[in-house]
């Protein structure tokens, strides 16, 4: 499988020592189809603002890597050597951010371009540290925090634009451009691996993997997102280090997650992860998903749809996307409870509970999260009842047109009845008369009657006289 992810062989990497700083090479954009006018005017504002004060400015990273590709940016970053407090004081509207990796926002309305400090590579300037982080490395002076795996703990050391490119991830997410002169500037053969479609971390893998274990999962996202083939010595110590991703904390761990899910390349980049053997224990449950055929039925429709929404210039929630690939536990568990004895909705709240509960060990979902998505799985039993009482409030709930989305996939992996997919959708469009001959239509219905008979079909026989009867009681919403 991980053989045919290879399709170039590159010198290996460890031929190119870790701590070299690559040889400065520019190019001009104009020849590299790069149209300086059209950048939007916030990231030409900042490089000017800043190279007027009198510092070096570019934009850098994912926005050139993707001009170059002919890709939209989904956002433009600057690199600078001015230090975060030297940059603030520049922009009328600017914030000072972050704790292990201190940044400038500077806000333009809506937008926001983030203004980095060209940082030093760790390599050389490290430490391990145990409990007294702050007084170690205040006396450290121009050193980086690093545990004991060698992850890196905070990454505020500053340098020179060498020494910034150097620690950046991929050698294409390395590329510097300067609008004012219009150049490219590469230190590590972005431009050669651009062009060869290549994705290739810059110096020792196996120790950048180390440096920070999320570099594992960024492989799979962007090898996902542009199409490129992992170069061979990327690719082969990421088995083996997968286990290091245990040692990332939960909330960062969650960062990358929903970057990973929420770029439009969803199915492609969770593909990769699990080809790259590093599904496993990310997010427990989701072994499991992608281990049950049903539960993967649902999942992938469930990431194809958040694909297509991100293609069409939509936004997919957290919360949604969350709820989707926990659900076949959830679902699961729910029936099991079920099956015990424990009403239908106590049982759907329980079985919640405990599948998120087990998946904070590993991934952190934030608690306004967490609740959206006990809300969206909690209006699944309410919207099969379809009752007159119940109906209107459904409809009025903040969660339910995620709810419905959701009830939607599930009709469309067959855990659910289209036709209540459709009552739902004939309710929402209907008026006050159309409601009420719908909620008629449903206590007669067949759509009720098959949602039941389904249900029933799939317990086991002990448990006929469960949840199935249990009266909507406590069940406002
Ligand atoms: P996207 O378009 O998906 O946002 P991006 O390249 O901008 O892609 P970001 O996660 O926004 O990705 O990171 C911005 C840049 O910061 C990267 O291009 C890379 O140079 C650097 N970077 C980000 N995370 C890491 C990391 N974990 N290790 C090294 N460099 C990193
Ligand atoms: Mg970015």
């Amino acid at each position: 499988m991980i053989r045919k992810l290879i399709t170039r062989l590159f010198s290996s990497s460890s031929a190119r020592a870790s701590s070299a700083l690559g040889k400065r090479q520019e190019t001009p954009g104009q020849s590299l189809g790069i149209d300086a006018q059209r950048l939007p005017a916030s990231a030409l504002n900042v490089v000017r603002t800043l190279q007027q004060a009198g510092f070096e400015a570019y934009i850098v990273g994912g926005a050139v890597r993707d001009l170059l590709l002919g890709l939209k940016p989904k956002d433009f970053d600057v690199a600078t050597n001015a230090t975060p407090e030297q940059v603030k004081p520049l922009f009328r509207r600017a914030l000072l951010i972050g704790r292990r990796f201190r940044i400038v926002h500077v806000l333009f309305g809506r937008e926001v371009i983030e203004v980095s400090t060209f940082r030093a590579n760790p390599d050389g300037h490290t430490e391990a540290i145990d409990g007294d982080e702050r007084s170690r490395e205040q006396l450290a002076g121009r050193r980086h925090a690093v545990d004991a795996s060698g992850r890196v703990l905070r990454d505020n050391v500053w340098g020179s634009q060498d020494e910034d490119a150097a620690r950046r991830d991929f050698t294409v997410n390395a590329l510097y451009y300067d609008p004012s002169r219009d150049v490219v500037v590469d230190y590590h053969h972005g431009l050669r691996d651009l062009k060869a479609r290549t994705l290739r971390m810059i110096g020792d893998p196996s120790r950048r993997y180390r440096e920070d274990p999320v570099r594992l999962l960024r492989v799979a996202r962007f090898a996902a997102k542009l199409g490129f083939d992992i170069a061979a010595g990327t690719l082969q110590p990421i088995a083996s280090h997968g286990e290091l991703l245990r040692n990332v904390p939960s909330a960062r761990l969650f960062d990358e997650t929903i970057k990973l899910l929420q770029t439009g390349h969803a199915l492609a980049s969770l593909e990769n992860l699990r080809r790259l053997g590093l599904h496993t224990g990310l997010l427990p449950l989701i072994d499991l998903v992608l281990s049950q055929p049903r539960g993967e039925a649902f999942v992938m429709a469930a990431l194809g749809d958040t694909d297509a929404r991100i293609a069409a210039g939509k936004t997919a929630s957290p919360a949604f996307l969350f709820a989707c690939l926990l659900w076949p536990q959830v679902g699961q568990r729910w029936q099991e409870l079920q099956d015990e004895g424990v009403p239908q909705i106590a049982a759907l709240e329980q079985a919640a509970e405990e599948v998120l509960a087990a998946q904070s060990e590993r991934l952190a979902i934030q608690r306004r999260i967490s609740v959206d998505m006990r809300e969206i799985w909690g209006l699944q039993p309410r919207l099969a009842r379809r009752s007159a009482r119940y109906a209107q409030a459904c409809v009025e709930h903040p969660r339910f047109r995620a709810a419905f989305d959701f009830l939607l996939l599930r009709a469309r992996t067959g855990e659910a009845v289209e036709e209540l997919a459709q009552w739902w959708q004939d309710f929402q469009d209907a008026d006050e008369d159309g409601r009420a001959a719908l909620i008629e239509q449903a206590a007669r219905g067949p759509a009720g009657e098959a949602v039941r008979k389904r249900r029933r079909r799939r317990r086991k026989p002990a448990s006929e006289t469960g949840a199935a009867a249990q009266p909507p009681a406590g069940d406002a919403d």
